[in-house]
């Protein structure tokens, strides 16, 4: 009989004499199904290349090497690495590096293996939860190589990853994400699932990138919408006068301008009018016109 998830788990940490990482977010995942979920969800097939962050021991790794081109795993847990080589040494389509994906150069190594921005290259990661936002964020700035993620993060993690406007988890990484993302969520994962378990429920969702739309001031803008929802129950107006420290008045007249009501709150804009009122707000207070 095959050997359960649970079981393969159990084996693997004991005889390695290893146990589940705190500090690296290691709950490692030991149900059959879900991972079956994941990987039908990432529709992943023969041609594609798939980027998993934090391996572990490598649960499902398994199922992505069997339906894809290849794996390049990313680890930072230096005593995972030999069973991963272990495990997958018959393996010619696994590709393991040893480092901490934050200080990765994603592109590079991908161009580093002969890989280019028409090849299908997918992000698969039960990530790690401790730093989901950063990775999602730096993968997202820096790559323009990755056509889609499906990721688990913490279910109101993803919850907020996933919002659109006029819902109470729309904030300012889900504007981020349809900034750069169509974002969607995909199914609930019960803590039950992990060893150990972690505190809180789960969920898989899905980012398929596009090209943004075309912004004067990416800088400005990802900041007009950090201040936008500074305060939540505050309205635009209140918030980008305070932020900002500009004149309500001054406000009211470029939201009136663009057509938005002065009483709105950064929950009912969405990614197209944060564009719109964060370009027309950067022209009229900080550009100065020459005559
Ligand atoms: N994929 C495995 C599974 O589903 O059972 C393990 C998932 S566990 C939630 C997260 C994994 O990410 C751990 O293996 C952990 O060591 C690794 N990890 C944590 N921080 C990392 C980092 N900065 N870079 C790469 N891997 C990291």
């Amino acid at each position: 009989m095959k050997e359960s998830l649970q079981k393969r788990t159990h084996r693997l940490l004991s005889s390695n004499h290893l146990q589940a990482k705190k500090k690296y977010g290691q709950n490692y995942l030991t149900d059959a199904n879900v991972i079956e979920r994941i990987v039908d969800t990432s529709q992943v097939d023969e041609s594609t290349t798939v980027i998993e962050i934090g391996p572990g021991l490598g649960a499902l790794t398994q199922k992505l090497l069997e339906k894809s081109k290849q794996v390049i795993a990313y680890e930072i847990d230096a005593t995972l690495i030999p069973v991963l080589n272990r495990e997958f040494s018959e393996s010619p389509h696994f590709i393991l590096k040893h480092q901490d994906i934050l200080k990765t150069s994603i592109d590079e190594d991908l161009k580093a293996l002969g890989l280019t921005k028409q090849d299908p290259i997918v992000v698969v990661a039960n990530l790690p939860y401790y730093i989901t936002t950063p990775i999602l964020t730096k993968l997202l700035e820096e790559s323009t190589m990755i056509n889609r993620y499906t990721l688990m993060a913490q279910y109101e993690v993803a919850r907020r990853l996933t919002a659109d406007t006029n819902t109470k988890d729309y904030n300012a990484l889900s504007v981020f994400m349809h900034y750069k993302t169509t974002p969607s969520f995909a199914f609930k994962v019960s803590k039950n699932v992990f060893m150990p378990p972690p505190n809180v429920d789960s969920a898989i969702i899905t980012l398929t990138t596009k090209k943004p739309p075309k912004i004067e001031n990416e800088a400005f803008f990802l900041d007009f919408v950090q201040r936008a929802f500074k305060q939540k129950r505050k309205t635009l107006a209140n918030n980008i006068s305070a932020g900002y420290n500009v004149d309500k008045a001054r406000v009211n007249a470029l939201l009136e301008a663009e057509g938005f009501a002065t009483n709105i709150r950064a929950e009912g804009i969405d990614v197209k009018g944060f564009i719109k009122l964060s370009e027309a707000f950067y022209t009229t207070l900080y550009v100065t016109h020459e005559t």
